[in-house]
């Protein structure tokens, strides 16, 4: 079952004229299917709470953000709308989002990330949230912000999660983000989105958006029909590097992104590519956020095409561009004997984006990670065949 487009219209939604007009000029000319059935129900009076799961790359940030937009009353000037994000980087992406969706609404935005540097419009955080509408943000900027009081919270109309699973579960964020649902007022729209739901966070999610419409999707329909799934066997854990170098030499690739399970590992790969003479980029939670917004800037621009990274970018992250994922350490759990489901299938999502064909190639180097990419490949019920390297052999 194709799961992109769907045959109802945009106009059928009953979006505003200017919403309207800001998704076209992004090109969108039919909504996708999880857009065209969540919309309505989002968009009911009153409001209802929604638990909306759909595959990675089919358009729900468009789903939430639209109805942020559609919520928001334009001549109050106070916060409305807010939305949790468990990365910075994907705070700032969707409110790109927001700005293009927006652009022809009289909507007032702010980020809850932590600052990198000064604003440009000289404005202190209190004058800035004091107006904003629309508020994106990572858990602890906004809880402490909220704290603060410096986000007023008494006219809050719609609280969303995006890659809810994962803000309800992670340790830290999960925390955080229900003390901030806490804080909504009751009457508060809740809507949490995710390409994935284990059975535990479900039945808690239904908690905490309680009555909440919900689409859900079988685990086996899960991972994107276009993304091919691969494993490479490597002899040891040393021997992957090798491997690893071997590909960026022989193989032009688009843009790619190579996952790793901790920042130590993703700093050294990334020097010893650099040292064999690869243009990579290093992103990962050790780094100042100042760095970290110049490396994903350069990363979408395009300028740099190869970024080293750990689970911090596995969800959401939306560059079109890039065609390659690699696991070069499968996602595991921290006892390191089980693989991360859920993990295993955002990091893959980060290629074959809205209906592209992509390739996740996954390192294979003992027999533990063997184990996990036979698990990987039962859960899902998808194919995850040895990279054709006929030709590489006789270059080792
Ligand atoms: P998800 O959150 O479901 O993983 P995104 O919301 O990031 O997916 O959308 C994936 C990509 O598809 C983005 O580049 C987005 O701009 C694009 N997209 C979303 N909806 C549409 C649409 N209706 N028509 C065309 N492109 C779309
Ligand atoms: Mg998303």
């Amino acid at each position: 079952d194709e799961p992109l487009l769907s045959v109802t219209k945009f106009e059928e939604l009953n979006l505003s004229p200017n919403v309207l007009k800001g998704i076209y000029e992004m090109g969108f000319t039919t909504p996708s299917k999880i857009q065209a059935k969540a919309l309505p129900l989002l968009l009911k009076t009153p409001p209802q709470n929604m638990i909306g799961q759909s595959q990675s790359g089919t358009g729900k940030t468009a789903a939430f953000v639209l109805t942020m937009l559609s919520r928001i009353d334009y001549n109050l000037k106070a916060p409305q709308a807010l939305c949790l994000t468990p990365s910075r980087e994907l705070a700032r992406q969707i409110m790109v989002e927001v700005r293009k969706m927006g652009k022809y609404t009289p909507v007032i935005t702010a980020e809850a990330i932590r600052e990198s540097h000064v604003k440009a419009s000289g404005k202190s955080r209190h004058e800035e949230f004091a107006e904003a509408q629309l508020i994106v943000g990572t858990p602890g900027t906004v809880y402490d912000l909220l704290k603060k009081k410096v986000i007023e919270k008494k006219h809050m109309k719609i609280f969303v999660l995006d890659e809810a699973d994962n803000m309800l579960d992670q340790q830290g964020l999960g925390d955080q983000s229900i003390r901030i649902k806490n804080m909504m007022p009751r009457e508060c729209q809740i809507v949490l989105f995710s390409a994935t739901y284990s059975n535990d966070v479900r039945s808690f999610a239904t908690r905490f958006a309680p009555n909440a419409n919900q689409f859900s999707l079988k685990v086996e329909e899960l991972s994107v029909k276009t993304i091919k799934q691969f494993y490479m066997d490597c002899k040891n854990d040393e021997h992957k590097f090798e491997v690893l170098d071997d590909l960026y030499t022989l193989l032009t690739i688009g843009q790619s992104i190579i996952f790793v399970q901790k920042r130590e590992t993703a700093d050294r790969i990334a020097k010893r590519m650099t040292d064999k003479g690869h243009k990579v980029i290093n992103l990962h939670g050790g780094l100042s956020t100042a760095e970290r917004d110049e490396v994903m800037d350069g990363f979408r621009k395009g300028s740099a095409k190869v970024l080293i990274t750990t689970n911090v970018l596995s969800r959401g992250i939306d560059v079109l561009q890039v065609n390659l994922v690699i696991n070069y350490d499968i996602p595991m759990d921290l006892s390191g004997r089980n693989p991360d489901f859920e993990t295993y299938l955002h990091r893959i999502g980060r290629t074959g984006r809205f209906g592209r064909t992509g390739v996740s190639i996954n390192f294979v180097h003992d027999a533990v990670s063997w184990e996990m990419v036979q698990a990987i490949q039962k859960h899902f019920q998808r194919d995850i065949v040895k990279v054709p390297t006929d030709d590489w052999d006789t270059v080792e």
